[in-house]
């Protein structure tokens, strides 16, 4: 996959640039990812930290995941956009919303987690691999 992304939010106030491939991209179906969308899941993808930059002045929002970290979500305080999000579990990683991108379509999903959570309606690609919850490592 591509090393050079850029994304930005809805009203353009806050812009990225992720300068490494991502390291995995999947949907997620977990219910925060629902909650924070307003639909059936996120389609997520991690990257290191350090090859991101952020140009403006993203809102925080912080809860704890099911998973025992402190997940801090990073949004737009005008549009409300979701960017990325990041694990008190791995400093060195982001997750960046897919639909962020310029051009969304230029990575390729692999999995689909958090299963366990799907809604009956929400059937993204069904060839992939998926998993009832977080893939175990
Ligand atoms: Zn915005
Ligand atoms: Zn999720």
């Amino acid at each position: 996959m591509s090393d050079h992304h850029t994304g930005s939010c809805q009203c353009g106030a806050i812009t990225y640039t992720l300068s490494a491939a991502p390291l995995w991209v999947g949907h997620c179906q977990c219910t925060n990812c629902q909650k924070f969308t307003g639909t059936g899941h996120a389609t997520n993808m991690v990257a290191p930290k350090d090859a991101l930059t952020v140009s403006g002045t993203a809102q925080t929002y912080s809860y704890d995941a099911d998973s025992g970290n402190h997940m801090t979500r990073y949004f737009c305080p005008t549009c409300a956009s979701p960017l990325y999000g990041q694990s008190s579990g791995s400093d060195s990683l982001v997750v960046i919303r897919v639909g962020s991108l310029d051009n969304p379509g230029a990575v390729e999903p692999q999995a689909v987690i958090y299963t366990e959570s799907r809604c009956a309606w929400d059937r993204v690609d069904q060839d992939l691999p998926s998993f009832p919850g977080m893939i175990k490592r």
